[in-house]
């Protein structure tokens, strides 16, 4: 039987593990359901677990038997997102203002179904398997907590490759891989900036200091400033998503705040915006008279694909679904990722898969972390298959 073919045998047990999840989202760093779900789903298998002490983590190795060998880590989120859903999906939300709009319960599914295959396949296996079941990727640096209490040395040796998969629910069609080389998303920082003036009348902002039009002048200079000191072909973004002042027209408040998200495509521009940023903003505040505080803190490095492990992930994708199933993709992506820290420390690939339903139109779908994103079941096949040959093959080599 080929892979792919007892990846569809797991099929309908995986979408009833999807669901169940699905149904139930948890937030952050601590998923106690999700993670007895997961817990329940490998109970009887061969597999040495471990489970996280700051987190709700847990941690699956699979000694193979087939001879000696290297270690290979396979990677799947589990977190939701604080979104109220709206994708009317027969399996929706069960819990109100809580969703999984990132797809991260496919991720999980289609881990344990790679867990179970490679399970029932371990004699074929020369060397070892760490399955990293992960919480809190959405902004709670889960990865980064995992590493700290030690899923990258839980095979015992040092790992050979790091592998994950990410389903997208729009942009890509149903079932294509695509990942590249080098940078593929990017990386995340926070900024937020509390501007304190002296409130006082409307009608007399001379007796006053008013802290609102500095706050105008610095999101506008934001965006000038990243356009003009950043070469437009490795680029910088800067979106301000919160911003407030004031209670009414006529009374100029003390402090005006807001809080943008930074994104960036390379270490070079993430250093420089560190200092960049900040300078800019402090010295708008100054020219005004104002004191501020900036807050600027980094969340996730820039994912960077290994050339070589890119490129044999999508050769044994296109070996298992065919070349026009796989593409490379001609530039990163504006998203962000914490298995960017499992990449600065071992060699390894992240591909995206396309999740839209068949026949969906990318274009128009709505986008992952959308309240009425919807991701298909269907694609756990595939994302079982290329886990678990990913592993299989990348372990031969550490053998041959
Ligand atoms: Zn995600």
């Amino acid at each position: 039987m080929t892979t792919v073919e007892r990846a569809r045998e797991l099929h309908g047990e995986l979408v009833e593990l999807r669901r169940a999840l699905h149904r139930e989202p948890e937030l952050g760093l601590h998923l106690p359901r999700t993670q007895e779900k997961v817990l329940a789903a490998l109970d009887g298998l061969p597999l040495e677990i471990s489970t996280g002490r700051s987190l709700s983590s847990v941690t699956a190795v699979l000694r193979g038997t087939g001879g000696p060998g290297g270690a290979v880590l396979l990677r799947g989120d589990m977190d939701a997102l604080p979104v109220q859903e709206t994708s009317g999906a027969e399996y929706t939300s069960r819990i109100d203002g809580r969703m999984h709009a990132c797809g991260h319960d496919l991720h999980t599914a289609g881990l344990v179904g790679a867990a179970r295959l490679l399970c029932d396949r371990r004699e074929q296996l020369k060397g070892d398997v760490v399955f990293m079941f992960q919480p809190g990727e959405e902004g709670f640096n889960g990865a980064g907590a995992m590493i700290e209490e030690g899923v990258l040395e839980a095979a015992g040796k040092p790992l050979d490759a790091a592998y994950a998969i990410h389903v997208a629910a729009n942009l890509l069609p149903h079932g294509l891989l695509v990942s590249r080389p080098g940078t593929v998303l990017s990386a995340c920082d926070e900024l937020c900036v509390t501007v304190r003036g002296r409130g006082g009348h409307g009608s007399a902002p001379h007796l006053a200091q008013d802290p609102v039009p500095a706050v105008c002048e610095m999101v506008t200079a934001l965006q000038t400033y990243t356009t003009r000191a950043f070469d437009a072909f490795d680029p910088v973004i800067v979106t301000v998503g919160r911003l407030s002042a004031g209670t009414q027209s006529n009374v100029i408040p003390d402090t005006a705040t807001f809080e943008a998200t930074v994104r960036s495509y390379s270490e070079a521009n993430q250093a420089r915006l560190r200092t960049g940023l900040p300078t800019l903003i402090r010295g708008i505040a100054q020219a005004h008279g104002l004191e501020v505080e900036v807050d600027f803190r980094t969340v996730y490095p820039v994912t960077v694909n290994t050339p070589d492990e890119t490129g044999f992930a999508l050769e044994a994708a296109r070996e298992l679904f065919g070349p026009d199933q796989v593409m490379v993709a001609p530039r990163p992506s504006s998203g962000s990722e914490d298995f960017s820290l499992v990449l600065q420390q071992v060699p390894g690939a992240m591909v995206m898969l396309g999740a839209i339903a068949p026949g969906g139109d990318p274009r128009t779908a709505p986008m992952n972390h959308a309240p009425s994103a919807t991701f298909d079941d269907r694609v756990l096949t595939r994302q079982t298959a290329l886990l678990a040959d990913l592993a299989t093959r990348r372990l031969a080599d550490t053998a041959a």
